[in-house]
Order: structure tokens, then sequence, then C-alpha cells
């Protein structure tokens, strides 16, 4: 059986975290597909072409990796996609209820797929595209949280 892994957020932007999760997927999974939610409800500082070229231009070591936008139901996606699994990256135990939430509902509305956890290594463990964004705007240096061509934009972005 192939399993395809689906792996959501908005990556505002990827960062090392991500990257960790991802790169434990990819030796996991058949196919993992990183999907990068549009997400109405908050203004990105990345609009999501960049977010979506901005997570291709980070993977291309993993070859069953590949990066798609979507703005539809999560659980739609996925069964477009043909995927299995819902894949979600635990950070520390405040991440756990949102999370557990999340899966409840997904389950609810698709039951066929299931969702998986993974916990990055110890030194990705605090870091978010949120605290990323913040430290960014405020000039300070977040070289060794994101990869360098992210670095580079958030440079950019902030000039
Ligand atoms: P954020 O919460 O950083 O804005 P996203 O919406 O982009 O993140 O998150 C997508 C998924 O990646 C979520 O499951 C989130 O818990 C997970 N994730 C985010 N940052 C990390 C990290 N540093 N280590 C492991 N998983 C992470």
């Amino acid at each position: 059986m192939n399993i395809i892994a689906i792996y959501p957020g908005t990556f505002d932007p990827i960062t090392n975290g991500h990257l960790d999760i991802i790169s434990r997927a990819s030796k996991l999974y058949d196919e993992v597909i990183v999907a990068v939610a549009v997400n109405r409800g908050k203004t990105p500082l990345f609009t999501l072409d960049e977010r979506v070229e901005l997570a291709r231009l980070v993977t291309p070591e993993y070859s069953n990796v590949r990066v798609i936008g979507f703005d539809n139901l999560l659980v739609d996606c996925a069964q477009e996609q043909g995927a299995n699994v819902i894949l979600r990256g635990l950070r520390a135990v405040s991440d756990f209820e949102y999370e557990f939430q999340l899966a409840g509902m997904n389950r609810r509305l698709a039951p066929q797929l299931e969702t998986m956890f993974l916990t990055p290594a110890e030194q990705y463990e605090f870091i978010s595209s949120t605290m990323i964004r913040e430290i960014a705007m405020l000039k300070g240096d977040v070289a060794c949280f994101v990869p360098k061509k992210v670095h580079q934009r958030l440079i950019e972005k902030f000039k």
C-alpha cells in the first residue's frame, strides 16, 4: 500500500523545524505533500506564491516531497491528492490541545484519514514561524533558525 502523507501548514515562512519534520517524513512515507494553506484568517507576511516557492527552493534533495498551495478544506485537499495520512509536527505540550482538537475534527470529517505526529530534534522545538517573523522584523538574527534562502528573503522583506 502506498502511504501518502500531507503536511499542512501556513509555512510563513518555512523554518528548520518544518524541514526537520519533512526530512523525517520523507524516510517514512512513499510520498510527502507539503500543503501550504492560503490562511484567510491571518494576513501572512509572505504571499501564498512566495511561501510555496520558498518551500520548493529548500526541499530539492527530497525526491518524494512535493509542495502545493491550497485554499479549500484540508480533508478535501487530502482526498484530491490521494493522501491517506495527515502529518503534523508537535513541538511542546502547548501544541497538543489544539492538535488534538484538529485531529478529532478531521477524523469526523474524513474517517479514512489518519493524523500522525512527528516531533523535531530538540534544537528545533522552540522555533515557530511567528517568532521568526517578529525577530526578523526587529532586525534580529534568525540565520540559525531558517534555511539560507529564507533568511535572505526575510532580510529583503524588512529592508
Ligand atoms: P507555525 O505554528 O510555526 O505558524 P505552521 O502552521 O506553518 O506553523 O505549522 C505547520 C505544522 O508544522 C504544524 O503541525 C506545526 O505544529 C508544525 N511545526 C511548526 N514549527 C515546528 C517546529 N519547530 N518543529 C516541529 N513542528 C513544527
